[in-house]
């Protein structure tokens, strides 16, 4: 069943004993994946092993479906050279940045999952991640974050208005202090307004699990 996944050797190690229905195997295939799980965001060592031990009770069709489309995934989705989301595109740029390309405002956001909640909201805008936030106790600014290439967006698009759009969280809001102040110079020189979110979000609360109500509320009122 698993021998597509998993290899002809590790299914010879891994098998359901008749008497006690425990899977007698290597520990070491079931501790592998496990610890491949727990480093996806937010998942521990507990539901780590229960994703292993789901996969082990599904049957060939199941798997070989979804080792497919991660395969797929990793193919076909490329991040987009000017918002820098993951999307599948045939032009130089994904669609939301070409049917977008005449807007005057550009929200920048930490996450795809907040674009994709601020997409929703019909506001005409287009958009940037910023591929994270920085964490309050963190020295030095994350490798991912940005930064250089929201600049040069900014300075080669000229947008009339930027929103930074970040979480109420102790981080969101030391990357919002952090943005708002790289771009200082830039805003200036350019004419570029730069605004946050008003009022309505829940403190604490990441954006991506706002509704649409809201944020629009919270881009009517920016600030
Ligand atoms: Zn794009």
């Amino acid at each position: 069943m698993l021998e597509n996944i998993l290899g002809t050797r590790a299914v010879a190690l891994v098998s359901l004993c008749s008497e006690c229905y425990f899977v007698n195997s290597y520990m070491d295939l079931i501790y592998k994946l496990t610890k491949l799980f727990r480093t996806f965001p937010g998942i521990g060592e507990r539901q780590a092993k229960r994703f292993v031990y789901f996969l082990l009770e599904q049957d060939e069709n199941k798997i070989k479906e979804l080792t497919a489309a991660i395969i797929e995934l990793k193919n076909d989705v490329k991040q987009c050279p000017s918002c820098f989301r993951f999307a599948q595109f045939r032009n130089d740029i994904c669609d939301l940045c070409f049917d977008r390309k005449n807007s005057k405002i550009l929200i920048v956001l930490e996450k795809d999952n907040d674009l994709e909640v601020f997409r929703k909201t019909n506001f005409d805008s287009k958009f940037f991640v910023l591929g994270g936030n920085i964490p309050v106790l963190e020295k030095e600014i994350p490798k991912n974050i940005k930064t250089a290439e929201l600049l040069e967006r900014i300075k080669k698009e000229q947008p009339e208005e930027v929103v930074l759009a970040f979480s109420l969280t102790p981080d969101g809001e030391h990357t919002e202090n952090y943005v708002k102040k790289l771009l200082t110079g830039t805003a200036k020189e350019k004419n570029i307004k730069v605004s946050t979110l008003g009022r309505g979000l829940s403190t604490g609360i990441e954006l991506e699990y706002s509704d649409s109500d809201t944020l629009t509320n919270a881009l009517q009122n920016r600030r």
